[in-house]
C-alpha cells in the first residue's frame, strides 16, 4: 500500500522545490511525514486584542490593530533596520526588521488595517515590535485565530518567506491532502488502557488546537509513544540477548579471591564496594552473560573492584582483562595491581603500544598459553595478534574514552562473549542511562573510602590572580603540588596552545624557586609519560596542562587544581578535573578562574561546583543546562534516538511509567507474536532501519 505520508515534500501546495531544498537543509524535513512531526514549540492565545497605547516593553506576545502611516531604512552594517510607523489613533508604535528588509518591504501597504502580533520591547524611549507577524485584517475574524501554533524556523526560512505563520499554513495544506484516518501506531487495548486519543487526533491538535486540554491530550499521546518505543525497542533487544546469549558461569568464590580478601586487602572494602562485589558475583553465577555498567565517583575505588572480581574470574579458571584510556592510567592500573597483588601466584602483563619486541611477544604467548590471568592495557589489545585462550571477564575503565565499536569487537575473540564491566566516574543520570543503555545493568559506588576530606572550590576572577599565587606558594612550601589546566578545544587548538604556552610561561616566571612541567595532547606520548612521571617522582611541583591530566591519574600529594578560563568547561569535566586533587589525607583545592563578564548560564554552573562535590548532582545539573544531546559522551555513544517531544529530563517520570508498560508486554510475549501486538513488531522493524546502530551499543 502506497504510504502518503511518505511523499516528497516538495510536492505539498506551497512547498516546490526551492523551498523543499531549505526544508531539508535547515529542518531535516523531506517528508510530509517530517512536515506532520516537526511539532509548535510553543502556543499563543489570540483572542485578545490590545490598543497600541495599552503596549508597555514588559508584555510577553500580543496582538493590536493598525495602519501603517509611513516607513524608512535607518542605520548601517549590522543595525541597518526597516522601521515602519503604526498607528491605531490610541498611540503610535514602530515595528522593526533587521532581516529580509526588501522582501518585507515589498509586502507592505499604507493606509490598510493590519492585524499586527508580537513581542513588544522598549528601544530609545519608544515601544517598538521586532519581526512582528502582520496580516491584513480584512476577511479575519478574532475569534477563529484562537491557539496559535508557533513554529522554530531558521533565519534563511525567514529571508525567503518560511516563517511560523507559514509554517503553519502548510501544515494545514498537508492535513488537506492527506486522507484520514492515518495509520495508528498504538493498539486499541493499550490506548483504551491509558486514555491516549487517536494518533490521528494527536497530530491535528497538536497542530491546531482549540484549548489547552487539548494541547495536553496531544502531548501525552505523543510523548507517551515516542518514550514507549524507545524502552520497548531496548527491553526486547536485552530479553532477546538475555534468553538466547549463554555466558560463562563462575560457580566459586575461590582460594585466590579469598587470599587476597583475608591478608592482602590494603584497607576494609567500603560498603558500596562490597555491594557492588556482590551484585558482579551474583550476575556472574547466573549463566547470563554479565553486561554491567559501574558508577562511581572520582576516587570512590573502582579499581579495587575491578581487581577483586578478576581475581573471582581466575579463580574459576578463566582470564581478565583491564583496558584503560590511555597508557598512564594502563601503567598505574598494573603498578597498583601488582602492588596489592605481591606474593600471590597470579601472572599480570601489561599490553599497551609501547611493549614492543620479545616482551611484546612473551606477552602474546602467554595469553594464548593461558599464563597470563590478568592483562592490563590500551586499544592495544584489541589487535587480532591479541589472542587469549579463555577470556572470561572484560572490565573496560572511564567508558567514555571508549568507542562503541571497539567494545563490539572484544566479544570476537571468543565464541561466548566474556562478562563485561564498563566503569566510569562521568556519572550518567538514571533517566538518561535508561535510555541510552536500557539493557546494561547497572552497579553504583555511592561511598567515598573513609577519611578524605571533601575539596574546597573556590571562584576567582581574573584579577585575583595575585591572591592566588600567594595560596599556590604556600601550599608547595608545605610539600604539596599543583594543577594548573588550560582549556584546548580542537576548532581553536592554535590559540589554545599559544595560552597554554604563554600560561607556562608565566608561572614560570612567577615561581622561579620551583620546578614547572607541562604536559599536552600535541606531544609526543613518551615526552607525555616523562613529564607525568616527574610529577609523580615530586621532581616537578607545578604541572601546567590541558584536559589530557582529566582522566584517572592519581598523584595524591598533588592538593590544588587550578582551572584556568573554567567558563569555557563543561560542568561533568570541571567536577573530572577535580577529582585528581583530594586524593591524600591533606584538604585540597579546586580554584576555579574565570574573566569578569560571565553569562548567567556559566555563573550558575560555577555555582554549582563551587556549592556541591556530588557528581550526580552534577550530572544531573548539566543535563538540565545543556539539554541530553549535548551531554559529554552521549554523542560519541551513538544516542540512538532522536526527541520530537519528549524530554528527557522533564519527562523523566513519564519515561519509568512506559518503562514498566513495555516490560510487562514483553515478558507477557517475548516475541511479540500475538496478534494484538502485530503493530509494535511493525513500528520497531521501522525503528531498527533508521538506527542500525543500535544493536552495536552493547
Ligand atoms: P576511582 O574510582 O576514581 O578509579 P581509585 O580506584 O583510583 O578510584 O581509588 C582511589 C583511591 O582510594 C586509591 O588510592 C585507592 O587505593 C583508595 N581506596 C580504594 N578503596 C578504598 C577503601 N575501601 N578504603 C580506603 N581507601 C580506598
Ligand atoms: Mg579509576
Amino acid at each position: 500500500m502506497f504510504d502518503i505520508t511518505q511523499r516528497d515534500i516538495k510536492y505539498l501546495v506551497g512547498v516546490g522545490p526551492a523551498r523543499a531544498d531549505i526544508l531539508a537543509r535547515d529542518l531535516n524535513i523531506k517528508t510530509f511525514h517530517d512536515l506532520l512531526y516537526y511539532f509548535p514549540y510553543k502556543y499563543i492565545d489570540r483572542s485578545k486584542l490590545y490598543t497600541i497605547n495599552e503596549l508597555s516593553g514588559e508584555m510577553a506576545y500580543v496582538q493590536f490593530k493598525g495602519e501603517i502611516l509611513g516607513y524608512e531604512v535607518l542605520g548601517e552594517g549590522r543595525n541597518r533596520r526597516l522601521v515602519a510607523h503604526v498607528s491605531d489613533h490610541t498611540g503610535i508604535v514602530d515595528l522593526v526588521w533587521f532581516q529580509g528588509i526588501k522582501y518585507v518591504q515589498k509586502g507592505l501597504k499604507l493606509h490598510t488595517p493590519y492585524l499586527i502580533f508580537g513581542k513588544p520591547s522598549i528601544f530609545n524611549g519608544r515601544v517598538n515590535v521586532s519581526h512582528p507577524d502582520m496580516d491584513k485584517l480584512e476577511g479575519l475574524t478574532l475569534s477563529n485565530l484562537g491557539l496559535q501554533a508557533f513554529y522554530n524556523t531558521s533565519e534563511k526560512m525567514k529571508r525567503s518567506g518560511l516563517n511560523s505563520t507559514v509554517m503553519g499554513k502548510l501544515v494545514r495544506n498537508l492535513f488537506d491532502q492527506l486522507k484520514e484516518p492515518l495509520g495508528e501506531t498504538l493498539p486499541d487495548f493499550l490506548r483504551g488502557k491509558y486514555n491516549l486519543i487517536s494518533l490521528t487526533d494527536a497530530l491535528r491538535m497538536i497542530h491546531f488546537p482549540k484549548n489547552n486540554e487539548e494541547i495536553r491530550q496531544a502531548q501525552y499521546r505523543l510523548k507517551f509513544e515516542e518514550l514507549f518505543y524507545i524502552q520497548l525497542n531496548i527491553i526486547r533487544y536485552a530479553s532477546d540477548r538475555h534468553r538466547k546469549t549463554q555466558g560463562f558461569v563462575f560457580p566459586h568464590v575461590g582460594e585466590l579471591f579469598n587470599t587476597f580478601y583475608k591478608d592482602y586487602l590494603p584497607f576494609p572494602l567500603t560498603g558500596a564496594q562490597k555491594r557492588v562485589i556482590k551484585e558482579i558475583r551474583a550476575d556472574m553465577g547466573s549463566g547470563k552473560q554479565m553486561n554491567r555498567l559501574l558508577q562511581g565517583d572520582v576516587g570512590s575505588g573502582k579499581t579495587l573492584v575491578a581487581l577483586m572480581t578478576a581475581l573471582l574470574a581466575v579463580d574459576n579458571g578463566y582470564q581478565a582483562c583491564i583496558m584503560a584510556p590511555t597508557e598512564i592510567l594502563a601503567e598505574q592500573h598494573l603498578n597498583t595491581i601488582k602492588s596489592q597483588l605481591r606474593g600471590l601466584d597470579v601472572r599480570v602483563e601489561l599490553l599497551t603500544g609501547s611493549v614492543r619486541n620479545k616482551k611484546r611477544t612473551e606477552i602474546i604467548e602467554g595469553l594464548k598459553s593461558g599464563d597470563v590471568k590478568i592483562l592490563i592495557g590500551t586499544h592495544a589489545v584489541l589487535e587480532d595478534t591479541v589472542q587469549f585462550q579463555n577470556l572470561g571477564f572484560v572490565i573496560i575503565d572511564e567508558q567514555h574514552r571508549f568507542g562503541v565499536a571497539q567494545r563490539a569487537r572484544l566479544w570476537v575473540k571468543n565464541v561466548t562473549p566474556p562478562h563485561v564491566l564498563v566503569m566510569t566516574a562521568t556519572p550518567i543520570p538514571r533517566t538518561l542511562a535508561m535510555t541510552l543503555y536500557g539493557d546494561l545493568d547497572v552497579s553504583v559506588i555511592d561511598e567515598l573510602p573513609p577519611g578524605r576530606k571533601p575539596v574546597q572550590t573556590l571562584h576567582f576572577y581574573e584579577s585575583r590572580r595575585k591572591s592566588l599565587y600567594d595560596g599556590i606558594r604556600q601550599q608547595i612550601n608545605q610539600g604539596r603540588q599543583v594543577y594548573v589546566v588550560y582549556p584546548l578545544i580542537k576548532e581553536n587548538e592554535k590559540l589554545d596552545l599559544q595560552a597554554l604556552e604563554k600560561g607556562f610561561e608565566q608561572i614560570r616566571a612567577q615561581f622561579p624557586e620551583f620546578q614547572v612541567c607541562m604536559v599536552h595532547g600535541k606531544m609526543k606520548s613518551a615526552d607525555k609519560d616523562a613529564e607525568m612521571k616527574a610529577f609523580l617522582a615530586k621532581e616537578s611541583q607545578i604541572m601546567v596542562a590541558t584536559t589530557v591530566i582529566e582522566v584517572g591519574v592519581n598523584v595524591p600529594n598533588a592538593s590544588v587544581m587550578v582551572i584556568q578560563n573554567a567558563e569555557r568547561f563543561g560542568l561533568s569535566q570541571l567536577h573530572q578535573l577535580r577529582g585528581r586533587v583530594g586524593r591524600g589525607a591533606d584538604q585540597s583545592y579546586c580554584i576555579l578562574v574565570t574573566g569578569n563578564k560571565l553569562s548567567e548560564v556559566t555563573k550558575k554552573r560555577i555555582q554549582i561546583m563551587t556549592e556541591t562535590n556530588d557528581g550526580f548532582e552534577i550530572a544531573e545539573a548539566d543535563l538540565k543546562l545543556r539539554g541530553p544531546g549535548d551531554l559529554e559522551g552521549t554523542q560519541q555513544s551513538g544516542m540512538a534516538f532522536d526527541l520530537h517531544i519528549a524530554n528527557i529530563v522533564k519527562d523523566s517520570q513519564l519515561l519509568e511509567y512506559v518503562r514498566g508498560i513495555a516490560q510487562q508486554i514483553i515478558d507477557e510475549d517475548p516475541d511479540l507474536v500475538n496478534p494484538e501486538n502485530a503493530v509494535f513488531n511493525r513500528q520497531l522493524a521501522k525503528m531498527r532501519k533508521e538506527q542500525a546502530i543500535w544493536s552495536e551499543i552493547s
